[in-house]
């Protein structure tokens, strides 16, 4: 089972910041920012590429997350990301949208 699959099994003592019937979310174990989160569907699958495809609906429930958890954290704007394949900085390979805010970005990402 995959880290996120486990955390997801309520296999650790990580506070769940969001919980609906497709997806969770809980803070990043290195934040990048003030805010950072990570909202994970609650079934496995490699990537968002995967998951677009077998579950299109749990896509968008990781940005129903997201706005939910902006506005809850007080984020006055936030940034979205996923990483898709090593190349792009994925380093756990369970999809997950990253959710960064409370310090200003830099445009291009590096
Ligand atoms: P990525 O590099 O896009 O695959 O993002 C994976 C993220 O998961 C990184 O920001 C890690 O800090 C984070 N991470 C890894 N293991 C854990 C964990 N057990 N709990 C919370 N965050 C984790």
């Amino acid at each position: 089972m995959c880290i996120f699959c486990k955390i997801a099994a309520g296999e650790f003592t990580t506070e769940f910041l969001y919980e609906d019937e497709f997806v969770l979310a809980f803070r990043d174990l290195e934040p990048q920012a003030p805010t950072h989160i990570l909202i994970i569907p609650k079934n496995h699958f490699e990537n968002v590429e995967a998951l677009s495809k077998f579950e299109p609906l749990t896509v968008a429930a990781l940005f129903r997350a997201a706005t939910e958890l902006a506005e809850s954290e007080g984020l006055v704007g936030h940034r979205t990301v996923f990483n898709t394949g090593a190349s792009a900085g994925q380093s756990v390979f369970h999809a997950h949208l990253h959710l960064l805010g409370g310090r200003p970005f830099a445009w291009p990402p590096g």
